[in-house]
Formats: structure tokens, sequence, C-alpha cells
């Protein structure tokens, strides 16, 4: 591109230099920094430059403050490798630097090379996966630029040997479906195994007696979730009802919550973000504002663990027990102890894609990740016990063990909900992985 377009400016990134050193540099060196075309490296500026003033510029990115450095620089063409892991809004940051002065000069847009996992897996899925069918087609995007995804298995590369294939063959299953048969719906580093035929169904009459809970994750430049989830006999949870999306104030999430339930719909519990009691200079805390519309909510509340004794708590749910009746009716021996209608889109959407945090504690999931479904889930399933008590099936194993938790109803008394008028306001906030910067 450097050739065929004279003075063309190319970004290529990774999320640190380091990271560009060992990938995307290394193999630059091994061609002689491309000296054969004319390119002349400068080693200080992470510079290829060429004779006919064009140059690609080596850049790392890794978060928004790192793409905003390059807020003054326009290129034509952007190389992202190993796409997912740099998050989604860098990418949207930098995508807005895509431009050109000159007539002569075309843009010519983005070329990503990635694998699954990773913050960005789902943004990515999404755009290039899901929107060509795994490359079958040829789509536009609402800009009505190209999108094209071209599947690169490992069969593809004449260059590797048979033992990196067979090495990629004894992967754990997981990996081995990301990285041996490209399947984008499992990838290494994936936090929650979440199955739409196993976890999804369509929506089931639910007796009056169950009874009902929300799960509230508060936002508004990014989006806020609230999750209806309902118990039966046996402790399982049906998620039956969710709201989602950016954009919506405090008053008017409340009040939509509020206009959705029916009469006969009695909300034992409504379990929400701590931070939602935060003191935000003059203005109310947002659980304040429920309240001023109707809506009480219940600190989920930092006394019940951290975060990652809260993702255990999904995973245990997520996990599978005797058959319900529903499932039973259908031949199944087990199934999950959460069951989600296929109305919450969003939770099924986003939950199977969260992968788990690359810094800090890797039990944590990664907060760049769509996690405001997952975190509403999670206020919910850490408020109502360890769930149902009998045998769990164990997949991996195949054996029947016995569940080692407490019952739904039967509540272990460390996870027995204090009422809400007994909880302190959180100190510092609660749950900081709220970022409300949003680019552009
Ligand atoms: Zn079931």
């Amino acid at each position: 591109m450097c050739i065929r377009y004279p003075g063309i400016r190319l970004g290529a990134f990774r999320r640190t230099y380091g990271e560009l050193k060992e990938s995307l540099l290394a193999e630059l060196a091994n061609y002689s920094y491309a000296q054969a075309l004319g390119g002349v490296w400068n080693g200080s500026e992470f510079e290829l430059r060429f004779p006919n003033k064009s140059v690609v510029m080596f850049r790392y990115a890794e978060t928004i403050l790192d793409a905003t450095r390059r807020q003054g620089g326009q290129y034509q063409l952007l190389l992202f490798d190993e796409r997912t892991l740099t998050p989604p809004d860098v990418i949207a940051f930098l995508e807005s630097r895509l431009r050109s002065g000159r007539a002569d000069i075309p843009v010519l847009g983005i070329r990503s090379g990635s694998n699954p996992g990773g913050p960005g897996h789902l943004a990515v899925k999404t755009r290039y996966v899901d929107a060509t069918n795994y490359g079958k087609r040829v789509v536009k995007d609402v800009r009505g630029r190209t999108v094209r995804f071209i599947p690169s298995g490992v069969t593809d590369n004449p260059h590797l040997n048979s033992e990196y294939v067979d090495d990629l063959k004894a992967l754990p299953d997981k990996l081995r479906k990301a990285f041996l048969e490209g399947d984008w719906n499992s990838f290494a580093g994936q936090a929650f195994d979440f199955r739409v035929d196993r976890h999804v169904i369509a929506p089931i009459a639910i007796p009056e007696s169950w009874r009902r809970y929300n799960g509230i994750d508060w936002g508004f430049a990014k989006p806020y979730c609230v999750l209806w989830g309902a118990v039966d006999e046996d402790g399982r949870v049906y998620i039956y009802r969710e709201h989602y999306g950016p954009g919506v104030g405090e008053g008017e999430q409340a009040q939509r919550l509020a206009a959705a339930e029916t009469e006969m719909e009695v909300v034992v519990a409504r379990y929400a973000d701590d931070a939602m009691w935060a003191t935000r200079g003059d203005a109310k805390p947002i659980a304040d504002v429920y309240a001023a519309n109707g809506v009480h909510l219940t600190p989920a509340g930092k006394g019940k663990g951290s975060r990652v004794t809260g993702w255990q708590r999904v995973r245990s749910y997520l996990a599978e027990g005797p058959a319900c009746p529903h499932h039973r009716a259908l031949g199944w021996e087990t199934c999950p102890l959460l069951h989600v209608f296929d109305v919450c889109e969003n939770l099924v959407r986003t939950l199977p894609a969260l992968p788990h945090a690359t810094t800090g504690d890797p039990e944590d999931i990664d907060t760049d990740a769509e996690d405001h479904a997952a975190d509403a889930l999670r206020y919910m399933l850490i408020n109502l016990g360890a769930g149902p008590e009998f045998v769990i099936f164990d997949t991996a194993t195949s054996e029947v063990v016995p569940a080692v938790i407490g019952a739904f109803g039967y509540r272990l008394p460390e996870y027995e909900p204090s009422p809400w008028w007994e909880q302190p306001a959180p100190p510092d906030g609660g749950d900081q992985d709220h970022d409300q910067q949003w680019w552009p």
C-alpha cells in the first residue's frame, strides 16, 4: 500500500510496544525493514518511511487515554494485530482518525488479524463473524463500507508444521475449538459456560407462588440493565424479563420498570449496584431517584463477598441439576439451575461472550467487556442463597456428585440478606467498574 499510494499514512496498532516488538516488528525485522522496497526504519520513532513520503506508524493503544494521544494524527489505513485484545471503545476512537486530506490518497479502512477471546471478542464477532455468517458473504455496514471476514484455519497456512497442528489438537476442549476450529462461540478465557441450547428456553407460564426478584445494574452512557427472576420450588432461577440500553435517565428507568410489571406481579426484593447509593455532588443518589418514582431498591451488598465470589455463584447456577418439569417432559435427565427466557436477548448475547480479566484477579471478569447484564445477574444471585440442594451432574466426568451447597429456603446464614433498612450505605460507592467516559 505504501508503494501503491505515495504519501499514504498507515497506523499499525497493538496494546503495548512490548507486544509490537514481539509480533509485527519482529516480522518486519525478518524482512530487513522493507529495504528492498526503499523502506527506512526509524527505531526511536517506531516509523517505517518510504522515499515517496508514505509512512507506517507503529503505535500502542491499550486505553482511551493512549488512543487520544493519536488525536492529531490521521490515517488512511489502520492495522490491528490481535484486534480482540484491544477494547472496542479504543478501536472506535482510533477509527475516528480514519480520513484523508488529499484527493489523491484514498481512505482504505481497517484490516485486522485476530483470534477469538479478549475484551473485543463480542464486538468483532458481531461486526465481522456473525454479520458475514463466518465469511460466507460480504456485507455493507450502515455507512456503506464493505465488511469482510476471512476465516484462517490452521490448515490454510502451508508454513505450519504438523507438530503444531498436533499440539493444537491436544488442547483442552474450549481452547481447541477456538484455535483449531476457529469457533467464535467458544474461546480461550471464556468466563462462563453459558449455552443457548441448555440455558435458554421459550417463555413458560410462571406460577404466582414463585418468588420474584430484580437484579439491577445502573448505567447511562453505558447500558443499564434490569433483570427479573423467579425462583421455583426447588430453587432453580428463571430469568423472565430484561430492560437494557444506554441513554435512559434513572427516573425513566424506574418508571419503565414499574410499568413493565403486572398488578399480580409481586417482586420481593430489587437488588441493585451499591454504587447507586453514592452521592453525586448536588444530585440525589440514583437509588433515591428510583424511590421517588416508587421503586425501592436493596443494595446488592459488598458484604456478600467479592466480585469473584459473585461470579462463582453465577457459575454454580449455570451448572446442571436434576431436570425441571419442563425439561423432564422433553426427556432431559438434567438441566441447568438457571433458565433464561429467550426474550432476554442482551443477557443471552453478552454472558457467553465475557472473558476472564487479563489484569488483576484472573477469576474476575474483564470490566472492559459488555458486562452489564452479567452484573445484574450477579447482584440477584448473590442474594438468593447458594441454589438448590440436590445432586449436581458433573458434565466433565459424567459423575453424579452431591451438592455441598445450601438449599434455597434453607439458606446458609452468611447469605441471608438483611433488610434494606439495616444496611449501611456503601462508603466508597460500590462497584467501581463504571467508567462514565465514552468516546467520541
Ligand atoms: Zn429445566
